[in-house]
């Protein structure tokens, strides 16, 4: 293959469409668009009352996973969803850590690491968002942050366990504004990332673990970004609710 890493092209639909038949049409529609020439996995992150109906339009074509999770088996938790209520229907994703979880839900490092931990040992895999906000990019603290959100997120997680975690790099500042970062700049940040993860796990986890960009990927930026050597995918939040846009990132070339 001409990847090192088997490219991940992944979608957020965050709170979005507003109803059920909303969603079929537009599960329907990425169904669609997917072929045996698609060249990577894809997934679909949706919200969770979408997942079952979207994981039968799904079928093999893409894997579906839930937006975030409670890192809780049972209990008083009103309004959590756990890992082992949506494993028991099938599904096998989640993210952890979006920027929008963390700002808005107040989601800690700790938190988010309880909820890798938890889905780790649900036999699921995790997406683990990390990124910088605008401040942090302008004070030149990009490493910085990464690495902070690396090693609080992945704390106590083993290598063994790293088969189920893939890292979205995604920059607050280009989360649904627009303002895709450059090709290089996320192959930067990737690059370091996986310095990161070396510095963690060692050479093998680093090298084979996938790195996604995800902010403002549309299908104008995709191509220029899957040919950086680090970018093992992407993870799309607007360009996900169409179907057609969402079905030309899925076949970047
Ligand atoms: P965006 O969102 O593609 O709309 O910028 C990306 C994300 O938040 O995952």
């Amino acid at each position: 293959s001409l990847f090192a890493r088997k490219p991940f092209i992944t979608g957020n639909w965050k709170l979005n469409p507003s109803t059920k038949d909303e969603a079929v049409a537009l599960a329907t529609g990425i169904a669609d668009s997917v072929t045996a020439d698609s060249p990577g996995d894809i997934g679909l992150f949706v919200p969770s009352p979408y997942l079952e109906t979207v994981q039968k339009i799904a079928g093999d074509k893409f894997v579906v996973g839930a937006e975030c999770v409670t890192p809780e088996t049972a209990g008083a938790f009103t309004g959590g969803v756990s890992p082992s209520m949506i494993k028991s229907m099938g599904i096998e994703w989640a993210l952890a850590g979006h920027s929008e979880r963390r700002t808005i839900n107040k989601e800690s490092d700790d938190y988010i690491n309880s909820q890798c931990k938890m889905l780790i040992e649900s036999d699921m895999n995790v997406v683990l968002c990390i990124g910088e906000t605008l401040e942090e990019f302008e004070k030149g603290l990009v490493d910085a942050v990464c690495e902070v959100q690396l090693k609080k997120g992945l704390a106590g997680v083993s290598s063994e366990e790293m088969k189920q975690v893939t890292i979205a790099y995604e920059p607050v500042w280009a989360i649904g504004t627009g303002k895709v970062a450059t090709p290089e700049i996320a192959q930067d940040v990737h690059s370091i990332c996986r310095g990161i993860l070396g510095e963690m796990y060692g050479e093998q986890v680093a090298e084979d673990t996938r790195i996604l960009y995800g902010g403002s990927v549309s299908p104008d930026s995709v191509d220029g970004l899957m040919e950086k050597p680090d970018i093992d995918g992407t993870l799309v939040g607007g360009a996900s609710l169409d179907a057609t846009s969402f079905g030309r990132i899925i076949n970047f070339v």
